[in-house]
């Protein structure tokens, strides 16, 4: 079962449960798809044994044969090219590595080279795989190692994988959760928390991914992401309380899980609520 972990912005605690649940379920691999912060090697200290080059391919112009005709410009669809004086300036930070401006150019004139992007980092935890990546200070595009992060998967021999997916509700999310059985929806009890969940249940909706809702920080609030989840009929899987004790084991980057019976055993059952509901989904699909 692949079990993505999301939330509509970043601090709502989505590494806290993705962490936490890899922790507790049997033969779990956890994968950091976080890669503008990846933090959940904090809490599950992994032994990190394999690193790996992430590239995408941009251009290289060959001056002699450019004969700076404009077509790769006029093809770029992310302006990554402009022409100038006769002659073709790059902006290999908005280059998607789509390798058009190589295909139209007439002259041949075009050759693609890598570019270094960021890194994928290997290795294990509680004898479990952990995956993350990281990309490179000041790098705009997620999607590559995010990608490469979810291909490497299929290669991964537990029963179940967590992925840690980036905030928000961007095309990095999508790269993140597309192939995942179910999706666990983290959120606080606040306007701003029901809101940004409102957004995250609309995307998962529209890929058509069982989900479930995890209020952390529960408090008397809590009513208003219920009588939400109420009316989207979503089930609302776990309720982790706005503790003192909780926040502390947090700060230290202790797992929540690891000295408290009961969140354990809460965590431990969700592996099941989450094998009803995607079996339940499937009656429907
Ligand atoms: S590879 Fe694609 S995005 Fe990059 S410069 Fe060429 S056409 Fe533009
Ligand atoms: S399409 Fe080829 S020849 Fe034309 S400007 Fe681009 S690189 Fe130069």
């Amino acid at each position: 079962m692949i079990i993505s972990v999301l939330s509509g912005k970043g601090g709502t605690g989505k590494t806290t449960v993705a962490t936490n649940l890899a922790r507790v379920l049997d033969s779990a691999a956890y994968v950091d798809c976080d890669v503008e912060e990846p933090n959940g090697f904090l809490f599950l200290k992994p032994a990190l044994d394999v690193r790996e080059r992430v590239s995408i391919p941009v251009p290289s112009i060959s001056e002699e044969k450019c004969t700076a005709c404009g077509t790769c410009v006029e093809w770029c669809q992310f302006n990554a090219l402009a022409a100038v004086n006769n002659k073709v300036i790059k902006f290999p930070q908005l280059c998607h590595g789509c390798g058009l401006c190589s295909l139209v150019c007439p002259e041949k004139a075009v050759r693609e080279v890598p570019r270094e992007i960021g890194i994928i980092e290997t290795g294990t935890f509680n004898h479990s795989v952990f995956l993350h990546g990281i990309l490179n200070t000041g790098e705009p595009l997620a999607v590559p190692i995010i990608k490469r992060l979810v291909s490497g998967i299929n290669k991964i021999t537990a029963q179940h994988v967590v992925i840690d997916c980036p905030p928000g509700s961007s095309c990095s999310v999508i790269a993140a959760v597309e192939n995942s059985d179910c999706c666990l929806l983290v959120t606080e009890p606040t306007p701003f928390g029901l809101h940004d969940l409102a957004i995250a249940v609309e995307l998962i909706r529209s890929m058509n991914i069982p989900a479930g809702v995890i209020i952390n920080k529960a408090d008397k609030q809590s009513r208003m992401i219920k009588d939400y989840c109420t009316a989207q009929d979503i089930p609302v899987l776990l309720e982790i309380p706005f503790s003192k004790s909780i926040a502390a084991a947090y700060s230290r980057g202790e797992m929540i899980t690891e000295n408290n019976e009961v969140l354990e055993n809460s965590f431990k059952s969700l592996g099941i609520q989450l094998e009803a509901l995607i079996n339940e989904s499937s009656c429907y699909s």
